[in-house]
């Protein structure tokens, strides 16, 4: 064995009911006396059971999804105007992002209470939107310093929506089985993560409300994200990068549409992912496993049902082409692309 592995450092709660106390706590830690609270006008009530007890001196709500500069222009001098010393995120991977996208500038410490399964809050990842193009890397300076996790906060999560969300996190844990950093830490990492989201997705998607299916998906999808964190971005997340950016496409539906097509296109030359996630999900084949899982949540289907046009799936193909990593087990081929983006457009059934 050969590898480099490299752990976030981050302190993690989980805290199911008490956000409050959770962040009060980690703001104390941090000695931090002004807060700015992130949160969209459409997570504005949760925001409230989570900061009322807080120093706050601004709240910002002027959240959009995949951070335009614009966006975090403004919100990076109402934080410098405000003299804020923490920012405190309650909300989605947007929300989060836009707080990552202060703290890449003034390197204001995050608290974030992630309300969706994204697990932005547990990368070191910035992504910023310019003219269309989405850009991201990777800053130490922007991983919140704690993350609260509260099952209750996601109650209100609409289950459509639940369950895309939780297929991204599953997303990470596939993707990282063969990303460019893939090591044997992240591969334990991913395969408890699928095998907490296989569990607990289809209780979420039952019960919305209820905390059990809420917190192992939670839990899944944390594990989910460190693995992603640790190993990068592999093909499913280049391809998905790439039909997000172009077509602005929304983030997590994308990546539950994707995933079964990039699965399936490498697991013949995956061994050890295949064996892992077979595991994980308690079926003869791993591909089997999560046609099974996407048929149980009722998940979404096609790019087409997202309103792309056949053209503009197979457009994508030359822009995912130049960055698919060298580590992808299956050769990617402009033919073979072609045929993954058709399948993905078509919703056809994957064995
Ligand atoms: P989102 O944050 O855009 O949330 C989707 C919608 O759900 C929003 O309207 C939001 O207000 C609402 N919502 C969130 N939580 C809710 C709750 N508990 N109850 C009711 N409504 C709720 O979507 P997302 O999928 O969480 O995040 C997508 C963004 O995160 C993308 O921009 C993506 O690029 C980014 N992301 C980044 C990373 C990273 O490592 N940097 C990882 C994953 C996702």
């Amino acid at each position: 064995m050969h590898f480099v592995h490299e752990s976030l450092p981050q302190r993690v709660r989980f805290a199911p009911g008490d956000a409050a106390r959770g962040v009060e706590a980690e703001i104390d830690r941090l000695r931090a006396s002004r807060v700015m609270v992130i949160a969209a006008e459409a997570e504005a009530a949760l925001a409230d059971r989570v900061t009322s007890g807080l120093p706050t001196v601004l709240r910002h709500a002027d959240v959009v999804m995949h951070v335009p500069v614009e966006v975090a222009q403004r919100a990076r001098e109402a934080a410098l105007a405000n003299d804020v010393d923490v920012i405190v995120s309650v909300g989605g991977g947007s929300t989060t992002g836009l707080a990552k996208a202060v703290a890449m500038t003034t390197a204001l410490p995050i608290v974030a209470v992630p309300t969706t399964y994204a697990g932005s809050e547990a990368t070191a990842v910035w992504g910023l939107t310019e003219d269309g193009r989405k850009t991201t890397g990777v800053d130490p300076a922007v991983l919140p310093r704690a993350v609260v996790y509260d099952a209750t906060l996601l109650r209100s999560l609409p289950t459509d929506l639940a369950v895309a969300s939780g297929l991204n996190a599953l997303a990470h844990c596939v993707d990282s089985l063969w990303a460019p950093l893939a090591d044997p830490i992240n591969a334990v990492l991913a395969a408890e993560g699928a095998r907490a989201l296989h569990e607990g997705l289809p209780l979420v998607a039952r019960d919305g409300a209820g905390l059990p299916g809420i917190e192992l998906a939670l839990y899944g999808a944390h594990l989910a994200a460190k693995a992603f964190a640790s190993a990068g971005s592999g093909l499913h997340h280049k391809i998905c990068h790439v039909l997000g950016g172009r077509y602005n496409l929304p983030h997590a539906q994308t990546h539950a549409i994707v995933l079964p097509y990039v699965l399936a296109f490498n697991a013949p030359n995956a061994p050890g992912a295949e064996a892992r996630l077979a595991a994980a999900f308690a079926s003869p084949t791993a591909v089997g496993g999560l046609s099974a899982l996407c048929r149980a949540l009722d998940a979404p289907r096609s790019l087409s049902d997202l309103g792309l046009t056949e053209a503009e799936a197979e457009a994508a193909v030359d822009d995912v082409l130049v960055v698919v990593p060298e580590s992808n087990p299956t050769p990617v081929t402009t033919e073979n692309l072609t045929a993954l983006l058709r399948a993905a457009w078509a919703g056809k059934d994957v064995s």
